[in-house]
């Protein structure tokens, strides 16, 4: 018998676990292992099989900005701890233009944060970034100290080390079903174990409600994501030597500077962001969007945007695309609460923006779990369940 089981070893999930062992013992996490081969693969897949999430402070949202900031601070402590590194400073880039208050209202998160931001014209960001072609309209703001990117695979791969360090046990498995029993939960394994703990917490980010493992039907919106990778050979490095994370707020679009992913490569990534796809309802959505190399149309479109705005990869001579899918709740926020009295409570959406404060709601997660003090800048009702889901809740 377990004191606590996390359910789902994503970012949230193993953030949560490792928190959780500060605060009890008995704590398990469970989780399948990245597939080796994710075309045959028949289990669940993760939104955290990459190599890069962009991080910062600045958010046009406060409790996005205060979350990461939270989270980011924390990132050397647990690299130290597990030796295993995640983070990247580059720095970051806000691109916004005319009209638009999304610069203004990050750059007021960050100065009230201390984050260390610059306000650039469209000159300012062509001296800076000489590889980005930006209209004369164009304003930016830069975070420095701190901004960057994080491997989310080395992350998920950190916070469970660190959870195994301190005495939580790991399980390579996958939930079926959970289940509210007298004095705690029941949990089913596909591996044909039940586990059993006092608590639960239901952490399983896409998957979550298409594998029925919350009492409460959260009624998440899952969007297919493409995302689309330039590969940048050794001819082309120069060419974007002090390349920040950037997020350009007219089309949402997020980009990524040269990484080495496993294959030995290095690749730029751009992803944008839209609830106009169609979202993946069951489980067998879900399977067949995370087997496919994502949507052509993306493909051709994410190339034209980003050669048009990065013109030294005309020079490219390498593309490829990859899928991943973002989780959405009615609030925008995570909902991280209990669903059935102090036995299951979940940790879930991280609405396209949750890795880099995916740490902190870890550790929301964790108090919320046992009971424990909330003790943070963000109110805890702002991470509620919306009452009207909870009408449909079962038990
Ligand atoms: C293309 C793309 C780009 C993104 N870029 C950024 C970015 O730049 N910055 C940023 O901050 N965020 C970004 N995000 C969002 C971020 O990756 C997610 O918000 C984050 O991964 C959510 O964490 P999670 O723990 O909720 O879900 P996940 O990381 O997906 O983890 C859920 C875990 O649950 C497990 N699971 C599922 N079902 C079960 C089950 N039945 N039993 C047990 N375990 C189960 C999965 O194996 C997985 O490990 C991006 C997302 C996508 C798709």
């Amino acid at each position: 018998m377990h004191r606590v089981i996390v359910i789902g070893r994503g970012l949230i999930g193993s953030a949560a676990g490792r928190h959780l062992t500060d605060l009890t013992d008995g704590v398990a996490v469970l989780g399948p292992d990245e597939p080796a081969d994710r075309a045959s693969h028949a289990g669940v897949f993760a939104s955290h099989y990459d190599e890069g999430r962009m991080t910062r402070i600045v958010d046009p949202d406060p409790v996005w900005a205060v979350t990461a900031k939270r989270s980011i601070e924390r990132y050397a402590d647990l690299e130290a701890e597990t030796g295993i590194r995640f983070f990247t400073e580059s720095g970051y880039l806000a691109i916004g233009g005319p009209g638009a208050d999304y610069v203004a209202r990050s750059e007021a998160t960050g100065r009230a944060l201390g984050a260390d931001i610059t306000r650039l014209d469209a000159a300012g960001i062509r001296g800076r970034f000489a590889f980005l072609a930006v209209p004369d309209d164009a304003e930016g703001l830069h975070e420095g100290a701190r901004a960057g990117h994080l491997s989310p695979r080395a992350m998920v791969r950190a916070q469970t080390e660190a959870a195994r360090q301190r005495g939580a046990t790991i399980i390579a498995d996958e939930a079926t079903a959970v289940r509210a029993v007298a004095g705690g939960v029941e949990v089913g394994t596909a591996g044909g174990r039940t586990l059993r703990a006092e608590r639960a917490l239901v952490a399983a980010g896409a998957f979550t409600d298409a594998c029925g493992l919350s009492p409460v039907d959260l009624q998440l919106r899952i969007f297919g994501r493409t995302v689309l990778l330039a590969r940048i050979d050794d001819d082309m490095e120069g060419d974007f030597a002090g390349m920040t994370t950037i997020g350009h707020a007219e089309t949402g679009a997020y980009i990524l500077p040269p990484i080495r992913y496993p294959d030995g490569h290095r690749y730029l990534k751009i992803g944008i962001g839209s609830t106009d796809d169609a979202p993946l309802r069951s489980r067998a959505d879900l399977t067949g969007w995370f087997r496919s190399a994502g949507s052509e149309a993306n493909r051709r479109d994410f190339q034209a945007f980003l050669t048009a705005l990065l013109p030294a990869l005309a020079r490219c001579r390498h593309w490829h695309t990859d899928s991943c899918a973002v989780t959405w709740t009615a609030t925008g926020l995570p909902y991280i609460d209990h669903a059935l009295d102090d036995r299951i409570a979940v940790a879930v959406g991280g609405n396209g923006k949750g890795a880099k404060s995916a740490d902190d709601w870890g550790w929301l997660a964790a108090r919320v779990v046992m009971g424990a003090d909330w003790d943070h800048p963000v109110e805890r009702d702002r991470l509620r369940l919306p009452d009207r889901l909870r009408s449909g809740a079962a038990g």
